[in-house]
């Protein structure tokens, strides 16, 4: 048996960061940005008002106060968007709103609130002045935000909503990012109907394509499903068939020690086989190998396949443990690891075999510490537990156990948005 970090290494060995694509904007938010991005504008293009209000001189408003006003004549109106043809002279005042263009010869603003606008019926000629402005106040300056000429993402980087916002911000729709790996997904097992079928005597429904499709959704891959394998190598290789132009290929179950696990056996013969088990729990049979493919020109690759357990909560931890590193690596991203707690459990859990356990478990901050309950019943075949929890409490393999109230390692599945 090998431990989880020795099999997550000989995996990571084996995959590397994919190509460059173009993409548009909204379509490439994870992925990591594969250019240096500069701008060829000022963000904003000009100096604009950050305020509803008055563009005046400073030197204006010296001396006014509540208890004397300096009365300015109000020559033009200006929207966002507009530019007032007019420059404005000593002793007058041009009404503006946000994010419109500083009037020629003003420099500065004052608020509706500091004027006597309320005051004033119908469109004013005139308006009172009750605040001194220092120049400047209330002026958004060109490029203030963003500097024509800036490298203003580099690359690297991986694209969230505000890195969406900035790029819109500088007119870009497109942009080169590393492309997303496509994962190509076969579930094996005689006993398996796929969904929306009649469910036959002695058959259950095939549930694992479709939360490890979702699972390789989350983690910004594109899932392939490539439907339901029988226990034969025949069925097996030509269910693979189709995933050849993969980027990787994940199989379920077939790979413990039944009359019908033929998955190991595929890939002793069509490939090469790394190793089978892995000291955790659940998850622990697991075959890696590579299988020989086609890529896009034709010519042969070798693509990764990883044949995970059939156990629903097995294929699940397998997946966060073993795949989505392997996803995010070929992202180019670097930060693989998902984020741990430390958490107070509040029951024992014993461990009898020298495995690394993966509890489900409920983590929930109370007085400013984080605390543990597992979600019932931990056999392998119950998804209930993953979908109750939104963490695994990790047993070390060579512990006998945690005790109630000890402080345990938690690897977060979610972190609650609601
Ligand atoms: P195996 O690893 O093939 O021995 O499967 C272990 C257990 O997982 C068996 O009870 C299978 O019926 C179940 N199982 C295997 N594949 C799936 C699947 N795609 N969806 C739901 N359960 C599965
Ligand atoms: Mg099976």
């Amino acid at each position: 048996m090998i431990s989880v970090e020795q099999a997550l290494e000989k995996i990571l060995g084996y995959v590397d960061i994919l190509n460059e694509e173009e993409r548009s904007i909204l379509d490439c938010l994870g992925q990591v940005l594969a250019e240096d991005v500069s701008s060829n504008i000022d963000v904003p293009p000009l100096d604009n008002t950050a305020m509803d209000g008055y563009a005046v001189l400073s030197r204006d408003t010296h001396g006014a106060s509540q208890q004397s006003p300096r009365l300015l004549r109000v020559i033009d109106t200006v929207a966002a968007g507009s530019i007032s043809r007019l420059k404005l002279e000593p002793g007058t005042a041009i009404r503006i709103m946000t994010g419109a263009a500083i009037p020629k010869g003003a420099d500065s603003v004052v608020r509706f609130e500091d004027t006597d606008e309320a005051q004033r019926k119908g469109s004013a000629t005139e308006i009172g002045i009750l605040v001194e402005v220092e120049p400047g106040r209330d002026v958004r300056r060109a490029g203030e935000d963003i500097a024509k000429g800036s490298v203003v993402l580099s690359r690297g980087v991986i694209i969230r909503p505000s890195e969406v916002g900035v790029l819109a911000s500088l007119g870009r729709s497109i942009v080169r990012v590393i492309r997303r790996p496509t994962i190509a997904i076969l579930a094996t097992g005689d006993e398996l109907v796929d969904i929306n079928q009649p469910l036959p005597a002695g058959k259950i429904y095939n549930s694992n394509s479709y939360s490890l499709a979702a699972l390789v959704r989350r983690y910004g891959g594109i899932p392939k499903l490539l439907g339901i394998a029988l226990d034969s190598e025949d069925s097996v290789v030509a269910g693979l068939r189709h995933g050849l132009d993969a980027d990787m290929l994940i199989t379920t179950g077939g790979v413990s020690a039944g009359d019908y696990d033929v998955v190991k056996d595929v890939l002793a013969k069509q490939g090469e086989i790394d190793f089978w088990t892995v000291r955790m729990k659940p998850g622990k049979p697991l075959a890696f190998g590579m299988i020989r493919g086609r890529d896009p020109a034709g010519g042969v690759t070798n693509i990764p396949h990883l044949g995970l357990p059939g156990n629903p909560v097995s294929s699940m931890v397998t997946f966060e443990l073993f795949v989505r590193p392997a996803i995010l690596k070929m992202m180019g991203k670097k930060n693989l690891t998902k984020p741990t707690v430390e958490a107070v459990i509040e029951e024992p859990i014993v461990n009898t075999d020298g495995r690394r356990i993966f509890a489900r478990a409920v983590v929930e901050k109370r007085n400013g510490q984080y605390f543990a309950r597992l979600t019932g019943p931990q056999g392998s075949g119950i998804l209930t537990s993953m979908s109750l929890a939104n963490g695994l409490v990790i047993v070390p393999e060579d512990e006998p156990g945690v005790k109630k109230g000890d402080v345990v390692q938690v690897m977060m599945l979610d972190w609650n948005e609601e």
